[in-house]
């Protein structure tokens, strides 16, 4: 999967669609998914373009990458995910179920989370 930069999410880092913003840095973004799996259902997104996991893991620099991992810990804690657990899910590719072509992780909790594929 090659990097789209029209992209949904590219968009949304453009400020050309509107998004419920959770979470902002100089290299991270996160917003609340439009069609939310669960009572807390969040996407955390680098602001560099990436398409997906192995892409962010082999090419960003280290301040990207610590700073997406800090994000996520940031966020766990002020969404109130740690104390019964969350998910954390990163689709990638067709087998993956991926849609958006830049990578993000879901982040979803506030209920159990069932089955962990079906
Ligand atoms: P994936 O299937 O892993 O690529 O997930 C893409 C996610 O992006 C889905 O959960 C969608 O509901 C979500 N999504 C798509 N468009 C938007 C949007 N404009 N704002 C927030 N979330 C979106």
């Amino acid at each position: 999967m090659t990097y789209d930069p029209n992209n949904i999410f590219a968009k949304i880092l453009k400020g050309d669609i509107p998004c419920n913003k959770a979470y902002e840095d100089e290299h991270v973004f996160a917003f609340h998914d439009i069609a939310p799996q669960a009572p807390v259902h969040v996407l955390v997104i680098p602001k560099g373009q990436y398409v997906d996991l192995s892409d962010f893991s082999k090419n960003a620099s280290e301040q990207e990458i610590m700073a997406f991992h800090r994000a996520v810990a940031h966020l766990t804690t002020e969404l109130g995910l740690n104390n019964n657990g969350y998910r954390a899910i990163a689709n990638s590719g067709s087998n993956g179920g991926q849609e958006v072509p830049h990578y993000h992780l879901h982040l979803l909790g506030g209920r159990p989370m069932g089955v962990m594929v079906s």
